[in-house]
Formats: C-alpha cells, sequence, structure tokens
C-alpha cells in the first residue's frame, strides 16, 4: 500500500504533499504513457475521416465511404484511411469509387501509407503529371508510393488549422487513454506550429517530443536551433528520415536484395555527422534486416561524431534483424524505438512475407541483449492506445489464437518500463518524469487495477481510470 504526494506539477515528498488525499483501494497509480512513435494530427484527423481497417471487401469499404460523405464540408475533401486490398476479392478501382461518391473528391490511403485511392473528382484537381520517378499510377486508377505521397501533399494536405482543430479533440482521447508525452513524427507536416499555437492557448495536453524532416537540417542549423529546445510541454527532439519501404507493401530492404533502398547506409552516414555537429540526433525507420544493418553499420561508424556529444540516436521499428545484428543496438547505444501491437497485428503478412525468419520482432531476443527498447503505436497505422500495445507485448496476440512466436514476448514490467521510462530517457528527461518520486514531473496514470499482479489473460481488461499531467487531471479527475 504505497503513498505518492503531489503539490503543483511535481511529485514530492510526503510532508510537503498538498491538501486532499485520494483514496486509490484497489486501483493502481503508474508513471503516465508515452507513445514513442505517433503522427499525432494525423491520427487526430483520422478521428472522422473514412476508417476502412477490418473491411472484408471492396463493397464494405464504399459503403463506409459513403457514410463518410456527410460530414464533408462544402468544396471540402473526403479523406480515408486503412484499406489493404490484400484482403479483398474484388480490386479498388477508380470507377467504383466514382459510383459511390461521384461528386466530391475523394483521396484514401492504404493501411500501409504506401498507395493512394482516389475517384474522378479528385484527378480533376490535378495540374501536374501523376507518374513520377519512384511513383506508379495504375491502370485501375490507383497511386503508388512517391505518386501516391506527391498527390497527397500536393492535394490533400491538411491545414494548419485543420490539425489544430482535429489535435484538440486527439489530446482528449489521448489523455482518456492514459497518454501524458508522445514523440511525433508529423513535423514535416508542419506539427510543431501546431502544438505551439495549442501551448499559447494552455491547451496542450500531452508533452511533446517533436521530430523534424533531416532534409530540414540545414534550416534548423542555419538558425541555431539545437535538440532540447522548447520547455516542459514542447521541445525541438530529432531529425526523422527513411531507410526503405514497408512490410504491408513488400518495399522493406532485406538482406536478400529484394525491397526499396530510401536511403542509403553513406547518406545515412552523412546526416548522422551533420546532424551531431548540430546536436541532433536522428530517428531512422528501418523494417528490413537489411536496412537495419545498413542504420547499425552508419551509426558505428560515426561514433566518434556523436557518442562524445552524448546523443541518444534511435532506429524506428527494427522490424526484422538478422541474429548478428541483434546485440548491435546495445553495443553501440542505439535504441529500438517499437512498437509492440505490430507483432500481433503483422502475424499473418510476416509469415508470409518473411517466411521462416526468426528475427522478426524480436523484442525480447533485443532487451535480453540489454538494448533500450522504447513502445509507441505508429498511430495512425495502429490505434493510439498504449494499454493495448503492452498488452499486444506481454499476450503477443490480438484474437483468440495463441501468441504468435511467444518467445519473444516481453513481461508487463519489461513492457511498462519501454512506455514510461524508456522514452524519458530518449527525451534526455529521464531525471525529470517516467518515474514517480519526489523531484519528477507528476505524470500519471491510474489504472482500475494493477497490471503486474493481474493474470495474464485478464490483461485485456485493464483500464484507464484518471490520467494527471504536471499536477493536473487531463482525464477523469478523482
Ligand atoms: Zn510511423
Amino acid at each position: 500500500m504505497g503513498r505518492l504526494a503531489v503539490r503543483g506539477p511535481w511529485v514530492v515528498d510526503d510532508e510537503k504533499a498538498g491538501s486532499g488525499v485520494i483514496e486509490l483501494g484497489d486501483r493502481c497509480v503508474l508513471p503516465g504513457f508515452t507513445d514513442s512513435h505517433v503522427h499525432f494530427p494525423t491520427w487526430s484527423l483520422g478521428l472522422h475521416q473514412a476508417r476502412l481497417e477490418g473491411c472484408r471487401s471492396l463493397e464494405e469499404a464504399l459503403d463506409r465511404v459513403v457514410a463518410a460523405r456527410e460530414r464533408v464540408a462544402p468544396g471540402g475533401w473526403l479523406r480515408g484511411l486503412g484499406w489493404r486490398e490484400g484482403d479483398w476479392t474484388e480490386a479498388p478501382t477508380r470507377e467504383a469509387l466514382d459510383r459511390a461518391v461521384p461528386d466530391v473528391p475523394v483521396a484514401l490511403m492504404s493501411k500501409d501509407y504506401h498507395s493512394l485511392w482516389v475517384n474522378s473528382a479528385a484527378l480533376a484537381l490535378a495540374d501536374a503529371p501523376l507518374e513520377l520517378p519512384g511513383g506508379v499510377v495504375e491502370p485501375s486508377g490507383i497511386l503508388r508510393e512517391n505518386s501516391a505521397w506527391n498527390f497527397r501533399d500536393r492535394y490533400v494536405r491538411p491545414t494548419v488549422d485543420e490539425m489544430l482543430e482535429a489535435s484538440r479533440e486527439g489530446m482528449g482521447v489521448a489523455a482518456a487513454r492514459g497518454v501524458v508525452a508522445i514523440h511525433d513524427k508529423d513535423g514535416w507536416l508542419g506539427a510543431f506550429e501546431v502544438y505551439a499555437r495549442l501551448l499559447e492557448a494552455d491547451e496542450l495536453g500531452v508533452r511533446v517530443w517533436q521530430s523534424f524532416p533531416w532534409d530540414r537540417l540545414d534550416d534548423l542549423r542555419g538558425l541555431g536551433l539545437r535538440s532540447g529546445f522548447g520547455n516542459d510541454m514542447l521541445r525541438m527532439g530529432y531529425l526523422k528520415g527513411f531507410m526503405d519501404g514497408t512490410l504491408g507493401s513488400a518495399t522493406a530492404r532485406l538482406l536478400d536484395g529484394s525491397g526499396v533502398e530510401i536511403s542509403s547506409r553513406e547518406v545515412l552516414e552523412d546526416v548522422v555527422r551533420r546532424a551531431a555537429e548540430a546536436h541532433w540526433p536522428v530517428a531512422v525507420h528501418a523494417i528490413g534486416d537489411g536496412a537495419n544493418r545498413a542504420a547499425l553499420d552508419a551509426f558505428e561508424a560515426t561514433r566518434d561524431a556523436w557518442q562524445p556529444r552524448g546523443l541518444r540516436q534511435r532506429i524506428e521499428h527494427a522490424q526484422l534483424l538478422d541474429e548478428a545484428d541483434v546485440s548491435r543496438f546495445a553495443a553501440l547505444g542505439v535504441a529500438a524505438s517499437v512498437q509492440f501491437s505490430h507483432a500481433a497485428s503483422d502475424r499473418d503478412l510476416a509469415e508470409r512475407l518473411w517466411e521462416g525468419r526468426e528475427g522478426a520482432y524480436a523484442y525480447r531476443s533485443l532487451l535480453d541483449a540489454g538494448t533500450l527498447l522504447a513502445n509507441g503505436s505508429d498511430a495512425p497505422v495502429e490505434e493510439l492506445d498504449p494499454l493495448a500495445g503492452i498488452v499486444a507485448g506481454v499476450l503477443r496476440t490480438l484474437d483468440e489464437r495463441p501468441a504468435w512466436r511467444p518467445e519473444q514476448a516481453v513481461s508487463v514490467e519489461e513492457a511498462l518500463l519501454a512506455t514510461c521510462v524508456a522514452p524519458a530517457w530518449l527525451e534526455h528527461a529521464e531525471n525529470r518524469r517516467g518515474r514517480l518520486r519526489p523531484g519528477m514531473l507528476a505524470d500519471l496514470v491510474v489504472l482500475n487495477r494493477d497490471p503486474v499482479t493481474c493474470p495474464p489473460e485478464e490483461l485485456p481488461e485493464l483500464r484507464v481510470e484518471a490520467t494527471m499531467v504536471g499536477g493536473r487531471w487531463t482525464h477523469g479527475e478523482l
């Protein structure tokens, strides 16, 4: 039976506690959750878009698109996400979309974010060629890779006002799920301005460690901006870039030479060196074992530049690793920023595309090798829900099937460390938040019961009852 004293924004010694006592009974208080990989404004916008996750047929997807039609403002886009054509017998086409929604431009991003399904009203707005290097325009009208991203960025990109409005609501949903901090990945979209405006209005309810695309390094450097600049609510954090594609689109770069190389080892070395000189750590997306090896090689080759400066580097996803590379994260001091929920939700795809490869979603092996593991959701790719992520890391299943590769499961304590403590270290905030002891910020979550003593099969019933950020309730005041 413990006690926790809070005064102002801080956890304090018992004798300095503020007035008022809350009896928690069987409930459990933990350090608040950090989502270490989230596209927050994009996810927030998605709360009201056509959501096509789990659609089992083209027909079902079209029904959901039609249902989303009424929420589209005059002159606006009908946006959506989450479709996966591999799950359907009938392929998505422009014609099918035209029949469902002829009069409003529609743009629907696939679940892996590498394909865009548009209707004729959307294409009519295009004033530049759709065919691009590294892009594909299929006869069916589906845009792939660079063609998809270019179309989205040019015509469907949300405004800062739209992101602001959506993020205000998103923060409420995140707080209800115990989130006190995020490592955001939408810097390229202008997310920093969104948070800065929310902070000005005293409306920012989650702490933000912001990424910026690494091709903006010269701009940041030119302005003299360095990682860590900001305050306890909003800080400029790190640079973000990509080594390869994804599992879902079969563009992850593998050691067998397959997949797509977005950045070479040499490019990453150059970025890491120049970033280190300007005091910026790098987070690099690497999914395939080839991409991960190249990223580790680059961090190793540039150690002299970043290690003395204390920069905390990270590889995002680290989804498939060759056995020889598992121990290199800890040896180099590079963190693995993973998504426990991906293991369970990607299992069928991974069995199919990465058949027989042992080092997929190898979280147990990474931990045993001493790796600093941080957990995130990659929302909107997966739902922003840390408890669901923790449960997926422990149970390695999302449905009635037995655990997938249970030997790679983590314990509840390990999952909590990855969700509460490790992210704070990546932000250089390990002495300010992530644990509940005197002198630390009072960022906490109250659960209906203790996950550590809860029988594993009852973990999916855990609920967030209240969330506090810096001494203020952001959800469910007790
Ligand atoms: Zn992501």
